[in-house]
């Protein structure tokens, strides 16, 4: 283009950089009781018909990178079923309210993902309720920061597990019976996979088994024309960060370390789920795409 577009900036959104107040709540979070509150897209976020007349299903779909990525597949044009615990049946209203304004199907189904049981339902009335399905997005996720080996208790361990590597499992088995092929599934890894801290020793290990089973089950899945796919975020504003996630002076701190100066904001990851979902990005399989504001994880 011409030299008139070089001084022009391309920015179209200012973002929170830290210092962050003081801020912690009970597990889980609410996004609707951050300061600031995080941006999912709800205002910004413009549909191009990427996924017109598909069937998602999102977990975690209430707040923060889940909800992000609802608001934009609605937007692209595709009906959306979320999942999320009891206690985020405010957040998860909001989320309903954002979809159906789009004019899409939305169905908020609320449960614990830690049971096998529940996870079929879930899978079960998802479909029914959407008339199908052909996106799974495994995004809930339990983040519990604990500072030693010695103080970090089995039910701790488990529940992480459970939920993040367990539920994945349950819930990708029941859906396969839905899935037609062209489908994408698309799983929440993190940089901890790649990079661990030291306080987030379960967590961690979590999010590597999450890289391990995507790259095995684009494997077993190519022949059924199903591709299975992974983002890997850095640091993202979300509700996990406040509620346990981290210690309170890393939240005031949060994302200051990233050459980008800050931290993501869930509706600038969600472009990611929507390339990884796209029919037109149909050779793309088993990978992982990382969004850690410029620290070149992987
Ligand atoms: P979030 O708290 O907004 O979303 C996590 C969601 O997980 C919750 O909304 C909740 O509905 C769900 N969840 C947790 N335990 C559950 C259970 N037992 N049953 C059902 N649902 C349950 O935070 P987020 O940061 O948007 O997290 C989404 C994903 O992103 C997680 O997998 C997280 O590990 C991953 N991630 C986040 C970051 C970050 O910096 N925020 C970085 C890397 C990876
Ligand atoms: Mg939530």
């Amino acid at each position: 283009m011409t030299s008139q577009t070089t001084n022009k900036t391309l920015i179209t959104e200012t973002y929170p950089v830290p210092p962050f107040k003081k801020q912690t709540q009970p597990m889980p979070g609410l996004a609707s009781k951050m300061d600031p509150r995080p941006d999912h897209g709800e205002t910004s976020y413009r549909g191009t018909g990427k996924l017109t007349g598909r069937k998602a299903l999102i977990t975690g779909g209430d707040s923060g990178i889940g909800r992000a990525v609802a608001i934009a597949y609605a937007r692209e044009g595709a009906d959306v079923a979320i999942n999320f615990l009891p206690e985020e049946e405010a957040d998860a209203a909001e989320v309903v309210k954002l979809i159906e304004a789009e004019g899409r199907k939305a169905v908020a189904i609320p449960g614990d993902i830690r049971s096998e049981e529940f996870c079929q339902k879930l899978v079960d009335q998802a479909a029914e309720q959407l008339g199908g399905l052909d996106i799974l997005v495994n995004n809930a996720g339990r983040q519990q920061f604990n500072e030693s080996i010695l103080t970090l208790s089995t039910e701790d361990f488990d529940a992480t597990f459970k939920t993040n590597v367990y539920a994945m499992f349950w819930i990708t088995k029941a859906a396969l019976k839905y899935l037609p092929a062209g489908s994408s599934i698309i799983n929440t890894s993190s940089v901890q996979a790649y990079q661990p801290s030291a306080i987030l020793l379960d967590y961690a290990q979590t999010k590597a088994s999450i890289v391990a089973f995507t790259k095995a089950l684009a494997k077993q899945l190519g022949e059924k024309q199903i591709r299975v796919n992974a983002v890997a975020p850095g640091p993202y504003w979300t509700a996990l960060q406040v509620s346990g996630g981290q210690p309170q002076e890393k939240v005031e701190k949060f994302g200051e370390s990233a050459p980008l100066g800050r931290p993501g904001q869930p509706a600038e990851i969600a472009p990611l789920y929507v390339t990884f979902a796209d029919v037109k990005n149909s050779f793309t399989s088993g990978q992982v795409w990382c969004s850690d504001g410029g620290t070149g994880t992987l």
